[in-house]
């Protein structure tokens, strides 16, 4: 782009999100999700066993960002009766790039955010049923509340601590990011196999079992060691 350019609509934002400790923000660019990256979550779902990763996506303009020590209101979507929270690690990346070794992935990632794949699991239900896409269950408005990022530089490498989510004070999901089947420097690299990534670009890497319907009044509270606490009410 040059400065010359100039475009037929005002104010067409780009995403970001809120970065921990700083006033400065992460710009989205694609929002990548891994699908049944723990086993205990995979049999929940009807898989077994250690299969390729497979990946969805969401619009960046999915993503909403929660800035720390707030609470956020999460709007409740239209067209199902069957909200389900998925507590997941996001990574940003800082550097992008195809085939990347699992060296150069790891060494790709600026941060993490705790995320919640939201996912209107009637709609999915139905879509894997009769072959067809996962957009309406998955990429929706809202659909990707996220806390702040925390720079890699700040809180290091994670590849193991507590994940877990809680709704309402009862705990619903709690699991391990040693448990990822794909670690993310893994996911990653097979990720950079299909697409060419860039910075900005996000990947929600998979939740454990648990995953469960939220209503309105709901209060969602995610947590991962090292990355504070994401607190949501469903509105
Ligand atoms: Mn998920």
């Amino acid at each position: 782009m040059t400065t010359s350019e100039h475009f037929s609509l005002p104010d067409v934002a780009v995403p970001t999100l809120a970065i921990a400790g700083s006033t400065a923000r992460f710009p989205v660019r694609r929002i990548y999700c891994v699908g049944r990256n723990y086993a205990d979550h995979a049999r929940e779902m009807g898989a077994s066993g250690r299969e390729l990763p497979f990946f969805f996506a969401k619009p960046a303009d999915a993503a909403f960002s929660v800035p720390e020590a707030t609470r956020g209101a999460l709007p409740y979507p239209p067209g199902t009766q069957d909200l389900h929270h998925e507590v997941e690690l996001v990574v940003a990346l800082a550097a992008g790039g195809r085939d990347l070794s699992i060296e150069q992935a790891a060494a790709a990632v600026w941060g993490y955010a705790i995320g919640l794949d939201m996912t209107r699991r009637d709609l999915q239900a139905a879509a894997k049923k009769a072959g067809r896409p996962w957009e309406t269950a998955k990429a929706f408005d809202y659909s990707a509340p996220m806390g702040p990022l925390h720079p890699v530089a700040r809180v290091g490498a994670l590849s193991s601590g507590v994940i877990e989510l809680r709704v309402n004070d009862q705990l619903r999901q709690s699991g391990d990011l040693a448990d990822m089947i794909w670690p993310v420097p893994e996911a990653i690299a097979y990720l950079s196999t299909l697409f060419e990534l860039q910075p900005g670009d996000l990947l929600f890497t998979g939740t454990p079992a648990g995953v469960g319907a939220v209503q309105v009044g709901d209060r969602l509270e995610a947590r991962i060691a090292g990355l504070g606490v994401l607190i949501l009410q469903v509105t």
